[in-house]
């Protein structure tokens, strides 16, 4: 089943006839005669999506949309209403209480159930992203959701520009957005791979559907415009085109022409439904970065490093590559501490975990995998190579004073590496990977060599490749 609808119409066979049609696409359809019964329904399983006649024996729409509210369903469904009223103004009051769209009556099968796909699609997509949200949150990844920002931008998209001109004055007025009118050609920039446009409103003359298909097919693959919302406006109504528009990703339709006060209404949905959906795909990916690394220096945490360096084994084991890993621990970092302060300390921290990233190269892993602790993993890298990069890294530790507010004569610290090579083109032939935790084992146990030995220096733990 692809989703769950709910009808509300007190006549029979009118909800007999919706029954059919969305049965034949595969919706789970439940009836209700009047807005009671519908709550009493959605009480006992939230519908994808409600279709409501315009009148009901116990109101509304309007009402219909009050109730929910009271239920805190509202926004949580979507609600379209299917009206014999042409009066825009019904139509406007309907909008602007939250319901997704108005459809006149008789509807066009194709068009309404593509109506009916475009908006459960947007519901869905919308809750998925709220839900790795929580997930984030749960987890203590993501900070709120910010829901103001920048002016979002809008471009109104025609073949002819002196008819839409008017209309961009008109919703200039009516909207904060950044509103420029452009031709199809122009409607995505090229070249310049970036593209941060909000909202298009694709205006739809007899003549331009085509055009119009096929931008909106160029919107919805481009990387930049992939989320940006679309809003399809036909000068003459054309079922079949609105369908198939809907089909290809189109967010919202009308089909009535360019009503200006409607155009700004459902443009300014669409916009805070952006606007959200930005945010919450920010706070997820940010979330995930955050899981991934360490806030104090930048760099990865050990939750990334070691299946991180699980993979680079396999590689070089697949290859038959070296590789080194190495463990860097701040010599007498506890001194540091007690001498300067933690907040030095922190400092001195930040600066080694940049020096060690200036010092490698971009393929090469650098984490901070304990309190003064760091892991480097260099892919490819034999022992000659090791062996260098080791001692250049800590070199740079050593040679230059750390920078520490307040202690003007900066603050000397060094570090120790252990260090364990895997090279199968001078050992036995390496045909398993070796573990995450082995490797790290190893440098680990190289390190306390280091440390024995004076540190500020590099040990060697070199397994049989
Ligand atoms: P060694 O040369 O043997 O490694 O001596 P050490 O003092 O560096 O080692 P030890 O493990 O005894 O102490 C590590 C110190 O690092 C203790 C802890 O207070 C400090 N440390 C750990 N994490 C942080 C941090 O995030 N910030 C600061 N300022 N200090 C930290
Ligand atoms: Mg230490
Ligand atoms: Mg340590």
């Amino acid at each position: 089943m692809h989703g769950k609808i709910l009808i509300i119409d007190p006549i029979a066979t009118n909800r007999i006839v919706l029954r059919v049609k969305l049965a034949a696409c595969h919706y789970e359809v439940m009836q209700a005669d009047s807005i009671a019964e519908a709550l009493r329904l959605v009480r006992r399983a939230v519908p994808d999506l409600i279709l409501c006649a315009a009148t009901l024996p116990d109101g509304g729409p309007l009402r219909l949309m009050a109730r929910l509210q009271k239920t805190r369903m509202a926004g949580m469904v979507p609600v379209i209403a299917l009206s014999c009223d042409t009066d825009p103004a019904e139509r406007m009051r309907l909008l602007a209480a939250g319901l997704d769209d108005v459809l006149q009556k008789p509807v066009d099968d194709a068009l309404l159930v593509a109506r009916v796909r475009s908006v459960i699609r947007a519901y869905a997509s919308a809750s998925e992203w709220k839900l790795r949200d929580d997930t984030s949150r749960a987890l203590g990844f993501a900070e709120p959701a910010i829901s103001f920002g920048p002016a979002q931008t809008v471009k109104l998209v025609g073949c002819d520009l002196s008819a839409i001109t008017p209309w961009q004055s008109e919703l200039c007025a009516r909207s904060a957005a950044t509103i420029t009118a452009c031709p199809p050609l122009d409607a995505i920039h090229q070249s310049e791979g970036e593209d941060d446009t909000d909202a298009f409103v694709l205006v739809v003359a007899p003549e331009s559907g085509p055009d119009m298909l096929g931008l909106l097919a160029t919107i919805r693959s481009h990387a930049t415009t992939r989320h940006s919302a679309i809003l399809v406006v036909q000068i003459e109504p054309n079922a079949t085109l609105g369908a198939q528009m809907l089909d290809m990703g189109a967010n919202d339709l009308m089909t009535c022409g360019p009503d200006p006060a409607e155009l700004a209404l459902r443009l300014s949905t669409l916009l805070a439904r952006k606007r959200m959906g930005d945010a919450l795909r920010d706070t997820v990916r940010s979330g995930v970065e955050a899981a991934v690394s360490d806030p104090l220096t930048g760099l990865h945490n050990r939750r990334y490093a070691m299946p991180h360096m699980a993979r680079i084994a396999e590689r070089a084991a697949r290859t038959q590559k070296p590789f080194a890993v190495m463990v860097a621990d701040m010599d007498h970092f506890k001194r540091i501490n007690d001498q300067y302060g933690h907040a030095a300390g922190d400092a001195v921290l930040v600066e080694t975990a940049h020096r060690l990233r200036e010092n490698l190269r971009g393929v090469d892993l650098v984490a901070r995998i304990g309190g003064e602790e760091f892991l480097i993993v260099l892919p490819g890298a034999d022992l000659t190579n090791a062996k260098n990069a080791a001692a250049r890294l800590c070199r740079v530790i050593r040679k230059t004073p750390f920078v520490v507010p307040g202690h003007g004569l900066g603050i000397t610290a060094t570090i120790s590496i252990g260090m364990t090579v895997c090279d199968p083109r001078t050992g036995a032939t390496q045909t398993l990977p070796h573990s995450a935790e082995t490797l790290l084992d190893r440098a680990d146990k190289a390190l306390y060599g280091a440390k024995a030995k004076g540190r500020d220096r590099v040990a060697l733990s070199r397994p049989a490749a």
